[in-house]
């Protein structure tokens, strides 16, 4: 059990060894050592862990990070491959063939399986294929085999890049319907400041409501190997959050990482809000808003009444969005109000903007739709 995450002493709410499914991502740094090799005497330790785990009937899959790391050493490139894009793909493509064998390698010791799904950010955002890598994952989940999960890097160009395995491992902690997320870090969690330039930070052990702490988070990573850094690693807990997940940071430093922390609880954790419905979920953890829509307030009381988006509350649109894109609806003080999928792109959109829907039709030379957002393509933020 997770002890000393709750100052009042009750009953810490997250319990990494006991939930029924988990997601466990593994930075960069613990991954490959300064050389560039895999530091396999501490991957064996925590794959013990999970093999444990595994057969006790937890599900289990595991975000590797790595590749970039491990490709560019074998191919001799500088900044640890993260010079240019291309550098990037190359390292990636080489680094995940020897990374994705060695987990295969150390878990098949404990007699599991493994298997690897490289995604990319649109295979999470578009909604079809979404469900696609969820069925996916659940089934793998459910045959008792370990997924070992990366972004697919070596064709993912820079706007459609996660670029950090930490929203990533989120959106899959999301797809899975995981109830724990962990992210074995360089760091030890979140602190009031940052540790490396202020004596006086102290570490956060739990946080109950994302949006408090967000100011906290420092964008750079520790070790300068992996690409996540705490802000990558807060905006994870508020996806995971939002689907329902716990989300905690622990120091994957320590052999046995994942069974230390699990005794010591010693780690930021992010407590999960009540599950929103799976589609609600999806929407909110969104990372690629193609658009904005500006409204007024009669409109979010509306939203907030639970009413759809109309044109008639709408006061400006902004940037490129096709139909079906999800766009974010922002208040007149810049605060967002809510997320949902458009109901025409931006063209259209920004015709009918502020118009009653008399005059949308002579506008559009077409019948209009009854909203902009529709409300079952929604979720208030
Ligand atoms: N996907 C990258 C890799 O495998 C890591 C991204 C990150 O640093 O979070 O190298």
């Amino acid at each position: 059990m997770v002890a000393g995450l709750t100052p009042d002493g009750a009953a810490a709410p997250f319990d990494p060894a006991a939930c029924p499914r988990l997601i466990v991502k593994v930075g960069s740094a613990l991954l490959v050592d300064p050389a560039g090799q895999i530091r396999r005497e501490w991957l064996a330790s925590l794959v013990s862990d999970i093999a444990a785990r595994a057969k006790a009937g937890q599900q289990i899959a595991v975000v590797s990070s790595g590749a970039i790391a491990l490709g560019a050493r074998r191919l001799g490139l500088a900044k640890g491959g993260r010079a240019s894009l291309e550098d990037a793909q190359a390292a990636a493509a080489t680094g995940q063939i020897a990374l994705a064998g060695t987990w295969a390698t150390l878990l098949h010791d404990h007699g599991l399986t493994a298997a690897q799904m490289l995604l990319t950010l649109d295979d999470l955002e578009d909604r079809r294929r979404y469900l696609n890598a969820a069925a996916t994952l659940d089934r793998l989940l459910k045959l008792g085999v370990v997924p070992i999960i990366n972004e697919n890097d070596s064709v993912a160009t820079e706007e459609i890049r996660f670029g950090d395995n930490d929203r990533l491992a989120a959106r899959v902690g999301g797809a899975a319907m995981a109830q724990g997320v962990v992210l074995l870090s360089d760091v030890d969690g979140l602190y009031t400041a940052n540790p490396s330039t202020d004596p006086h930070a102290t570490l956060i052990p739990r946080v109950d409501h994302v949006a408090a702490v967000e100011h906290m988070a420092d964008r750079h990573s520790a070790s300068g190997m992996g690409s996540g850094g705490m802000v990558a690693k807060v905006e994870a807990a508020r996806i995971a959050v939002v689907a329902g997940a716990h989300l905690a940071i622990a120091s994957g430093h320590p052999m046995h990482a994942l069974a230390r922390f699990s005794e010591t609880g010693r780690g930021t954790l992010f407590v999960a809000s009540n599950a929103a419905p799976a589609r609600k979920a999806w929407l909110r953890g969104g990372l690629t808003a193609r658009g904005t829509i500006h409204v007024d307030i009669g409109a979010i009381e509306a939203l907030r009444a639970g009413g759809s988006l109309l044109a008639a509350g709408a006061t400006r649109v902004d940037g490129r969005f096709a139909r079906g894109d999800l766009v974010v609806l922002v208040g007149p003080d810049g605060r967002q109000i809510a997320r949902g999928l458009a109901e025409y792109g931006d063209a259209d959109a920004a015709l009918v903007v502020g118009k009653r829907s008399e005059e949308q039709a002579t506008l559009l030379g077409y019948a209009p739709r009854s909203a902009l957002v529709h409300r079952n393509h929604m979720a208030l933020l």
